[in-house]
């Protein structure tokens, strides 16, 4: 729960001639919404240009208080060391990630596959054309034994470029994710750990740091 007003004693203090000394209330309520509501104020509490008594706010409300003091949500958890908007966020990163992964992986497999098996098809196929062209002649004979001969080398040697392709597509994909999960606060990487595993954490293991991640 963090209070609102003019009062040294709120957890938030606002300096403004028409927020009252007690104002506004905000209690969390779940994963990314807080319950705002009015003390009683002289002035009053608008939400969205409508004035409130208790109302459910997201930090996309635009909140008032009083004639003109514009409440800014984001900044108020982030003063309270709140950082469970930024938090839950998070977890779209985390499934983004795993999903880019399991893509990378699964069609580098297909095409290492592909290309192995690619050479071996040729000569079979080759040998198909000259039976139905009724042209079977030396030289292509010739060729097709070639190709045949050629197909596992060549074979082995396209599977192998191919899957030497996957550590440059995922490191660039590492890379990425070990800038974007981080601690909304300080920053730091959070390691390949799923998201639900941190939110049970509920704060940043940083001692420096200690935003909370879930609010309570
Ligand atoms: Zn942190």
């Amino acid at each position: 729960m963090i209070t609102i007003g003019k009062a040294n004693d709120n957890e938030y203090v606002v300096n403004d001639p028409s927020v009252s000394r007690h104002h506004a209330r905000l209690t969390y309520e779940e994963e990314g919404h807080w319950i705002l509501e009015d003390l009683g104020s002289t002035n009053g509490t608008f939400v969205n240009g409508i004035q409130i008594a208790r109302k459910q706010v997201t930090s996309k409300d635009v909140i008032k208080l009083g004639e003109s003091y514009v409440l800014n949500l984001a900044e108020v958890l982030k003063a309270n060391n709140d950082y469970s908007e930024e938090f839950a966020a998070l977890k779209q990163v985390y499934d983004n990630y795993i999903q880019a992964k399991i893509k990378i992986q699964s069609s580098n497999q297909f095409k290492t596959r592909l290309l192995q098996s690619l050479p071996f098809a040729l000569p079979g196929i080759i040998g198909v054309l000259i039976g139905f062209s009724g042209k079977g002649s030396p030289a292509l004979f010739a060729i097709s034994l070639f190709i045949t001969i050629c197909a596992p080398t060549v074979g082995i040697y396209w599977g192998a470029k191919q899957s030497a392709k996957i550590p440059k597509l995922l490191q660039d994909l590492t890379n990425q994710f070990k800038i974007d999960y981080v601690c909304p606060k300080c920053g730091t990487f959070l390691g390949e750990i799923p998201w639900e595993s941190l939110r049970n954490r509920k704060h940043c293991p940083v001692s420096s740091c200690k935003a909370k991640w879930v609010s309570e």
